[in-house]
């Protein structure tokens, strides 16, 4: 790989699924004190005392690096937290470290393989801290060439040749001449006289709050004219740091790398819009990394891959799996299932969780339990808490209720739809009424499968 291509990781965009953790948002962590017990509500946790101490002690386990090779399976029925348990044990390990949920039936797409998508979700749960340490200029703008707003010949226009700003660093002003790439970037910014900007020094990088390109020359008093910044001429060291997955940096470096002329757009249009990720761009990207590595200029950050309805991946993606977490570099995977003895997807041989049995050795199991109704309540109050919603205390026990009779998530699903109600009938408070109106229009997953069995006539089978 080229320098040039290594040096993209600083425009790496983050790719994190966010919205899968929507409902998750009160999950600050497992809520332990001091000694690894439980708090009952603590960090947005509820209950479920005794997984929450398991997960700690997994944590420990995975600071001390004994879960190397091992992965951690949640078994228990729908709704009770467990990927809520695997965000916690996520958040206990550093708030930059990345979380990547996925579902077992993922997988299976008709046009990328099956251990593709697995092992680009391996790549979004390892995460990267890239410490660079940059030559900038830092200072005050105290003059701005042209103002902004003139338009002698047309302003910030191409037509000018550069742009001149007078710039105050811990040396002394300095005039710096800048090239007109920089327009669209001051503008955007709007960098103005008495802003602090920071130009790099070799680069020519500007920033503010997001990034341009720019090329900075420096005045030169004898020579009495702008001369570029010498290359390595340091004014001020800036330590930067960046986290990325390596799946983000997958993904920048597969991305079209052609110009802006008409050709190059042409030649993109063609192509799939997002180009491949191959094997040898991975491999080229681990081979960049292991080196910023072993130069100290990166770190890696192990994150958590936690896999839903892991009965549903089957026996090759198993033995990817096995492999996988075998490998140097690899995240903490934690599984998730609700199902008992089934048989692993694409044989006939029974096992517990539908898992193989020589993964099940690897796995250290946690069980969780059904919520009881104090416990629903207490869940269903953070959630109207966390999304703003007012509901009282009679209507919060009548969605316990409901939440006991259903699951939880259909509970916690009927809050917005209830304060949407609520608001239509010009009141602020989730009421009652509220709740039943909307339970009478959504079904939840058990009666939807009562109600399907009992007209079972009506519908093509
Ligand atoms: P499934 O098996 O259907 O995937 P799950 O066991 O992963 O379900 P979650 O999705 O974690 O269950 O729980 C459903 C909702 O309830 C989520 O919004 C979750 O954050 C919340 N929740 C579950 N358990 C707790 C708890 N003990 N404390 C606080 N919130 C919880």
């Amino acid at each position: 790989m080229k320098e040039g291509r290594a040096m993209k990781i600083e425009e790496v965009q983050s790719t994190s699924k966010k919205q899968r953790i929507a409902t998750h948002t009160h999950i600050k962590g497992l809520g332990l004190d001091t000694s690894g017990n439980a708090i009952p509500l603590a960090a947005g946790f509820v209950g479920q005392l005794a997984a929450r101490e398991a997960a700690g002690i997994v944590v420990d386990m995975i600071r001390q690096k004994k879960m190397a090779g091992r992965a951690l399976l949640l078994a228990g029925p729908p709704s009770t937290g467990k990927t809520a348990l695997a965000l916690g044990i996520c958040q206990e390990l550093g708030s930059k470290v990345p979380f990547c949920p996925m579902v077992g039936s993922e997988v299976y797409s008709s046009e990328v393989k099956k251990t593709e998508v697995l092992m680009e979700n391996f790549r979004r749960a390892i995460g990267l801290r890239i410490k660079e340490t940059k030559e900038v200029y830092e200072g005050e703008v105290t003059e701005l060439s042209p103002e902004e707003g003139e338009n002698a010949t047309g302003g910030y226009g191409k037509s000018i040749s550069h742009v001149i700003i007078g710039l105050k660093t811990v040396k002394g002003t300095k005039q710096l001449k800048l090239d007109p790439t920089i327009y669209d970037a001051l503008i955007k910014e709007k960098v103005a006289v008495g802003d602090v900007i920071y130009i790099e020094a070799n680069s020519g990088a500007v920033k503010r709050v997001g990034r341009c390109d720019a090329f900075a020359t420096e005045f030169d008093l004898e020579a009495e004219e702008y001369v570029p910044i010498p290359k390595g001429e340091v004014h001020k060291k800036k330590e930067i740091v960046q986290d990325v997955t390596l799946h983000d940096l997958d993904a920048a470096n597969a991305r079209p790398q052609g110009g802006q002329d008409i050709l190059s757009l042409m030649g993109q249009m063609m192509k799939p819009r997002k180009t491949e990720i191959t094997d040898k761009l991975r491999q080229e990207i681990n081979m960049v990394v292991n080196r910023y590595i072993d130069e100290g200029t990166a770190e890696l950050v192990p994150g958590v891959l936690f896999i839903d309805e892991v009965h549903m991946l089957d026996i090759e993606c198993f033995s990817y799996l096995n492999r996988a977490l075998e490998s140097s570099i690899s995240p903490i995977v934690i599984l998730a299932t609700n199902r008992g003895i089934c048989n692993v997807r694409g044989t006939d041989m029974p096992s517990p969780h539908g898992i193989p049995i020589d993964l099940l050795d690897r796995l250290v199991i946690i069980r969780t339990e059904t919520y009881g109704p104090t416990e629903m309540i207490q869940i269903l109050a953070i959630r109207a808490q966390v999304e703003e919603i007012d509901i009282d205390e009679d209507s919060l026990a009548y969605l316990g209720e409901i939440g006991q009779q259903a699951s939880l998530r259909h509970a916690i699903q009927l809050l917005s739809p209830a304060s949407i109600v609520a608001k239509i009938n010009g009141r602020e408070k989730i009421c009652k009424a509220d709740l039943e109106e909307v339970t009478s229009l959504y079904l939840d997953a058990k009666s939807s499968a009562r109600l399907l069995q009992e007209q079972q006539e009506r519908y093509i089978t």
